[in-house]
């Protein structure tokens, strides 16, 4: 049995030696252990294992530092690009490149402990198709909590599929699910929904959140927010719905508010007054009209995106080929 790690770097040169390390350490105690009292597996052969890094398109020294660590090991591969595409494109070319039974995405920065592997290979072994880690939440700000908390609650109740908070990209997929993945291939990657939306059995393990050793978060607001923004209309056209019902209510408000101006003219003549009223009609309907626009075009825009059929990354450096392509015109 073959496991695949796939590892999206990008910047990551303080941290990756460490972190090859440690990941190796780990799998070669466990292929030396087999996988002892695997009802998955009987009379298991052992486990092997890969590593596949993708360098996206790091300005620092993670690319070499990569060719390095392949060329003394020869159980890693790595892909790099020719730009930074975001971890999204990382991730896929990641799993394009892994030949596993299954398939570990894991972060670089070791905030994913290499021990979880064990547990997760231990359920895969029961029979589940996506194993989950699911990080508590202690040591993150607690603003960040509260606002993670709401939007979860928020999404949940809108889009199609659920999605869970706490949980990453961190995950063991199987052989079919890494196929079903790699099937779809919309450009605009929400790979939280993409996790979800294939299903298969899944299951999720609790694991404590650790600090980032080395080198800082990629994350910022605007990138927090954007990614929010991405979960709420990648995956369903409701935001389209609540458009279409919050035009049929305000035409409704209307209608009763001219039905009513007329009365009230009829009864007791014509009266002038009502400047403030258009006024702040006619401004809060230009608001919503904007925003109408907006939400429709955001998917005007996502459309384009997905018309043009561009590649989701392109490669710079690899010491890999043959990647399975699923569908995909390269
Ligand atoms: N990463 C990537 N491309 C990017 C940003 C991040 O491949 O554009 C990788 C990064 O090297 C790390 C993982 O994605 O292995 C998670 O990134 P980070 O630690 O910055 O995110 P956080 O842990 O704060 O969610
Ligand atoms: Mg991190």
């Amino acid at each position: 049995m073959l496991i695949s790690i796939v590892v999206p770097c990008f910047n990551e040169e303080e941290i990756i030696g460490r972190f090859h390390e440690r990941v190796t350490a780990e799998l070669e105690s466990l292929e030396s252990l087999g996988l002892p009292g695997f009802p998955g597996f009987p009379g298991s052969p052992g486990v092997r294992f890969e590593l596949v890094y993708v360098d996206d398109g790091s300005h620092d020294r993670t690319l070499p530092l990569l060719e390095a660590i392949a060329a003394a090991d020869s159980r890693t591969r790595y892909v790099s690009f020719s730009r930074n595409f975001g971890k999204e494109a990382a991730m896929l070319a990641g799993l394009r490149h892994a030949a596993g039974d299954a398939v570990v995405i894991m972060d670089a920065d070791l905030q994913h402990p290499p021990e979880l592997v064990r547990r997760m290979l231990r359920l895969h072994g029961e029979g589940f198709d996506q194993v989950v880690a699911r990080r508590t939440r202690t040591g993150d700000r607690v603003t960040r909590t509260l606002t993670a908390r709401a939007y979860y609650r928020l999404i949940n109740r809108l889009v199609d599929v659920e999605l869970m908070d706490g949980v990453g990209d961190f995950r063991l997929l199987s052989r079919r699910t890494v196929d079903a993945i790699l099937r779809l291939t919309e450009y605009n990657r929400f790979s939280k929904g993409i996790f979800a939306w294939v299903g298969f059995r899944t299951t999720t393990i609790e694991y404590e959140n650790a600090a980032r050793e080395q080198g800082r978060s990629k994350w910022t607001f605007g990138k927090l927010l954007n990614y929010g923004l991405d979960g709420l209309l990648s995956f369903n056209n409701k935001p389209l719905r609540a458009a279409l019902y919050l035009g049929l209510l305000l035409v409704s408000v209307a209608a009763v508010y001219a039905v009513w101006i007329v009365g009230v003219a009829l009864v007791k003549g014509v009266d002038t007054p009502g400047y403030v009223t258009l006024l702040v009609t006619v401004t809060a309907l230009a608001g919503v009209q904007m925003v109408m626009l907006g939400v429709v075009g955001e998917y005007v825009g996502r459309i384009y995106y997905e018309v043009k059929r561009r590649p989701h990354f392109l490669v710079k450096a690899s010491n890999t080929s043959a990647p399975h392509h699923h569908g995909e015109l390269v």
